[in-house]
């Protein structure tokens, strides 16, 4: 089992960590294709796998796509947009820097040059940090704070709340239809992953998550970076989760425990159950449960909280290692062989 867990995460290591995508998604058994388009609502669509959803927004100038996948995808979503309207592609909003979420930027932006790329400040930042970015992962336009595109029922809101899953996460609100796009923020409606990399913070996530609550008005759908379409309601709770796991990691730092305790703690609260499930999702791409997921967090979480660099954002090295609370228990010495008849 913990094997099966360490090979998928080590998928993320090369996808996220390392944005050599379009290998990781050949070697990756678990991460799906391009999968057919889905009405969310009005003219809000969304297309799951080869990494991140795609959101498509139709409106009158064109289509808007939330996220592109992984690399070499292009035509396999246009194939999906045509399902849906005749209009071109001519806005991508990138939520964040990761090369699952920009990947194929460069086929609309080969197939129409005058597409426009939206990101965050912050996005950009990492973009021109990378010497291996793709030139069409470069936004054409960036906003801090808040901005708007468009008006009337095409209005998009975008918003920047602070650090969480990277520094540079987007929320995409579509005001018209009550919904929004989280990026990585949430995904699969559990504990996200967290790069640290690219200015990710497991102790900023709960603060970023209650501003979004807070600041945004109105919106009944959430559409999760991977995975789900959840409500808002469920998005509440979900920040409410994030919460309760860096105050229980505090908790247990404090009182000299571990992250495992941590996670017990947190495992009594019946309100987080579904934050904490050890059920294998569908189609996640990465590998992991609900429950190893959290317990990810909490471990990157002690280490924040330490002041330590973070590496167990992937999971826990072997054997224990920095920002543990203690090195997890030995395996049990197996009995020795019963001697051999004579
Ligand atoms: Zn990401």
């Amino acid at each position: 089992m913990r094997a099966i867990l360490r090979a998928g995460l080590l998928t993320a290591i090369v996808v996220v960590g390392l944005g050599v995508a379009g290998v990781a998604a050949q070697r990756g058994p678990r991460i799906p294709p391009t999968g057919t388009i889905e009405h969310i609502k009005g003219n809000l669509w969304k297309i799951p796998g080869a990494g991140s959803n795609t959101t498509v927004f139709v409106t009158d100038a064109g289509v808007v796509l939330v996220d592109t996948k992984l690399a070499n995808n292009g035509e396999p979503i246009m194939n999906q947009v045509k399902t849906v309207t005749d209009k071109p592609v001519t806005m991508i909003i990138n939520t964040h820097v990761h090369p699952d979420h920009n990947g194929s930027n460069d086929y609309f932006k080969a197939a129409r040059p005058t597409v426009e790329v939206v990101t965050h400040e912050n996005t950009k930042k990492w973009v021109t940090a990378n010497p291996k970015a793709s030139p069409a992962w470069m936004p054409d336009r960036t906003f801090t704070d808040k901005t708007t595109i468009g008006k009337g029922k095409d209005q998009i809101d975008l918003y920047y709340f602070g650090a969480g899953h990277t520094n540079g996460d987007a929320f995409v609100v579509f005001p018209s239809l009550r919904a929004m796009c989280v990026g990585d923020l949430m995904a699969w409606n559990m504990a996200p992953l967290i790069d640290p990399a690219t200015g990710g913070s497991v102790i900023a996530l709960p603060d970023t998550l209650e501003k979004a609550v807070k600041g945004i008005r109105n919106v009944g759908l959430v559409i999760e970076g991977h995975g789900n379409v959840n409500s808002w309601d469920g998005f509440r709770a979900y920040a409410e989760f994030n919460r309760a796991l860096l105050n229980a990691a505090r908790a247990a730092l404090k009182s000299g425990g571990t992250p495992e305790q941590a996670l017990a703690e947190l495992g009594k609260n019946p309100r987080l159950d579904v934050f904490l499930t050890e059920e294998p999702l569908k189609d996640l791409e990465y590998g992991g449960t609900p429950k190893s997921r959290a317990l990810i967090n909490l471990n990157v979480a002690f280490q924040e909280l330490k002041g330590e660099p973070v590496t167990t954002n992937f999971g826990p090295p072997r054997g224990g290692g920095p920002g543990r609370g203690a090195a997890p228990p030995a395996a049990p010495t197996p009995p020795a062989p019963a001697p051999p008849a004579k």
